[in-house]
């Protein structure tokens, strides 16, 4: 089997990975000339750092990032600690994976270093211009066309892919934020000289200030040699704008009368995109005969759950290990596959059935996840009021562990998210799926 994956980004390697590790033949199609991830932050929750454990790559994941010990909720306007989580061992010892902090170039450059290493080939300055759903094959820009088995759109937000599945461009909805993203030195925060700052940086701990309409993330990468700043406000760039560079006063001047901490931190920043964040809740179909979406081509988020990567890398996982069984079990000739199946079906309607039972795995799921960031941001961003503390006292006793959660329900959501195998879930559906044929 030969599967063409449209974009080399997070979701796309991971699916590369895990097809190779199933010895399908791959090729990553990825449009930038170079190979780039953003120069910012990422949180890899525990979902996510369970498939990188299930790849083998969890040392090399731990070498780069660290493993976040504490989440700090705090007010806006003083800073005060609402609540301070434990992670670091709690979270491992009841998700079996870290919650991890890195730099998304060395996450990149993991997934990317394994893909090659187990055979992956990626080929960059390849844009991707036009799918065929039949064949399936892609077109790229310079007029090659190459076909395969299979098609997986990891393409990111402004899918070709997506459009090619649907047979019309859909794009994803604004949700009225947007974000603001910076990364400093541990030597520009150390001359601050300020004991506030001196002590937030001796935590690997993320901070996330709580205030109306706003809220914000701060956390330290490379072993607290660089931190890293987001800052989710009200969206003011136009519609059809998705990420522009920003006004360092305009940015300022919207959170002025927050922490001085806080303030410190952003008068840090000398340059600055603002990015618009969008989101679809449910995309119609994922797939269409044997091309599929994965990650933010069909289910991008606001980023208010640390989710949208690791739900891509979830997916790259899932349909690898998926199409990984399709072929040992049915088109392999060597493979174990009842040759009576394989008589009655041609392989290109297994595919596009097994594709479907895909996008039956994945979708409730990301749908939730997708409702999920909303439900965070009406938490985060209530006004001040008696809603709002009341808020903060049942933050007083919020937790992502059962061991830290007194109020039972942040928990409860929480193992949804973080505990489930998903593989192991993927796995168990494609034997219940075999045994209906
Ligand atoms: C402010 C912010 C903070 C976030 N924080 C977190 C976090 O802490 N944790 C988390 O899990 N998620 C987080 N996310 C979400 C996360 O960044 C995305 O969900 C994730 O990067 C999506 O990965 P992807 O591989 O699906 O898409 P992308 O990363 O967008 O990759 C798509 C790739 O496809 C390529 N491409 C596009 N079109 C074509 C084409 N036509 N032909 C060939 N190649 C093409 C692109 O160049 C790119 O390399 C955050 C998002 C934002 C905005």
């Amino acid at each position: 089997m030969k599967v063409i994956i449209v974009g080399g980004g997070l979701g796309g390697l991971a699916c590369a990975i895990a097809c190779r590790r199933e010895s399908i033949e791959v090729e990553v199609l990825e449009r930038s000339k170079e190979l780039h991830e953003l120069g910012a932050g990422i949180q890899i929750p525990p979902n996510g750092s369970r498939i990188m454990r299930d790849f083998g790559l969890l040392p090399q994941l731990l070498e780069k990032g660290s493993q976040v010990q504490e989440v700090d909720f705090r007010r806006y306007k003083d800073g005060h600690l609402l609540r301070s989580m434990p992670f670091g061992d709690d979270i491992t010892e009841e998700f079996g994976a870290p919650w991890v902090i890195i730099h998304r170039v060395d996450y990149h450059r993991i997934l990317l270093d394994e893909a090659v290493r187990l055979g992956a080939v990626l080929v960059l300055g390849a844009e991707v211009v036009d799918i065929s759903t039949e064949e399936p094959a892609v077109l790229l820009a310079d007029g090659r066309r190459i076909s395969a088995d299979v098609v997986i759109g990891a393409d990111g937000q402004m899918s070709t892919a997506r459009k090619a599945v649907l047979g019309a461009p859909h794009s994803p909805v604004p949700t009225g934020d947007m974000a603001y993203r910076a990364t400093f030195s541990r030597e520009q925060l150390e001359a601050l000289g300020d004991e506030n700052i001196n002590e937030l940086c001796k935590k690997v701990a993320v901070t996330s200030w709580l205030g109306p309409e706003k809220h914000t993330i701060f956390y330290p990468i490379r072993g607290g040699n660089e931190y890293n700043l987001v800052l989710m406000r009200p969206d003011n760039l136009s519609l059809d704008c998705r990420k522009e560079e920003g006004n360092i006063e305009e940015m300022q001047e919207s959170y002025a009368d927050w922490d001085p901490t806080l303030q410190k931190l952003v008068s840090c920043v000398q340059s600055v995109y603002k990015w618009k964040l969008t989101h679809l809740t449910e995309l119609k179909s994922w797939t269409k005969g044997s091309v599929a979406l994965l990650g933010d081509a069909c289910h991008p988020t606001l980023p208010y759950q640390a989710q949208g990567a690791a739900m891509a890398v979830e997916d790259g996982a899932v349909v690898g290990k998926l199409l990984g069984l399709l072929q040992t079990r049915y088109l392999d000739p060597k493979g174990s596959g009842t040759s009576s199946i394989s008589a009655r079906f041609s392989a290109q309607d297994l595919t596009a059935a097994v594709l479907a039972l895909y996008e039956r795995c994945r979708k409730a799921r990301t749908t939730r996840n997708v409702q999920g960031a909303v439900m965070n941001r009406r938490a985060f961003h209530i006004p001040d009021g008696f809603i709002q503390t009341f808020r903060d006292f049942l933050l007083g006793y919020a937790g992502v562990t059962r061991k830290s959660d007194w109020t039972w329900l942040s928990s409860f959501r929480q193992r949804q998210t973080l505990g489930i195998d998903v593989v192991e879930d993927c796995t168990k559906a494609f034997e219940e799926w075999r045994a209906s044929l």
